[in-house]
């Protein structure tokens, strides 16, 4: 969504609105997120004002991410609560050439007359996913043998014990019968 920066009052203004699902899943194959997708719009929430030539947008974006778990393959679905604040300053002719605070998500630079609000809400639904994509934290993945996926498969392989100290007792014995 565009607003036009002349519109951006000192009396907070609200506005709702969805961000398309193509434009954000670009951004999450781009930010290094791909084992994420959105597949429904993300609905956002806003409330905006200006003092001077400040801007400051706070609010939160809802929304649900489809995940394939990196442990067993499957597809879940995460739901995306993400609140978000931040502040948007215009930039100077003279601080266009230094170099501007593009990490700092709290605290941008803005040009121009319209502010795209999609990108900048969109980063902040893409930075509240988890980093790994893991359907549930015990997820047990699939066999190193066979494939199967332990979580629903139970298979009749051989499984390496995965307390330590176990697998140092499974590794000593084939020396002590030897
Ligand atoms: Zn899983
Ligand atoms: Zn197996």
């Amino acid at each position: 969504m565009k607003l036009r920066v002349d519109r951006i009052t000192e009396e907070t203004s609200e506005s709702s609105f969805e961000a398309p699902v193509e434009e954000l899943n670009e951004r999450l194959s781009s930010a290094g997120t791909p084992d994420f997708r959105l597949v429904q719009p993300l609905a956002i929430d806003v409330r905006y004002y200006r003092a001077g030539e400040d801007l400051y947008f706070e609010g939160h974006c809802d929304g649900v991410a489809e995940g394939q778990c990196a442990r067993c393959l499957e597809s879940f679905s995460l739901p995306i609560a993400a609140p978000f604040e931040f502040v948007l300053t215009r930039a100077q002719p003279r601080e266009a050439t230094q170099e501007l605070h593009t990490d700092d998500l709290a605290f941008s630079f803005y040009t121009g007359d319209e502010i795209d609000l999609t990108p900048l809400v969109g980063e902040q639904a893409i930075l509240s996913l988890p980093t790994r994509a893991v359907c549930r934290e015990d997820c047990r993945g699939l066999c190193p043998s066979c494939g199967a996926n332990l979580n629903t498969d139970p298979c009749a392989c051989k499984t390496v014990p995965s307390d330590p100290r176990l697998a140092v007792l499974a590794n000593a014995r084939p020396r002590t019968l030897s």
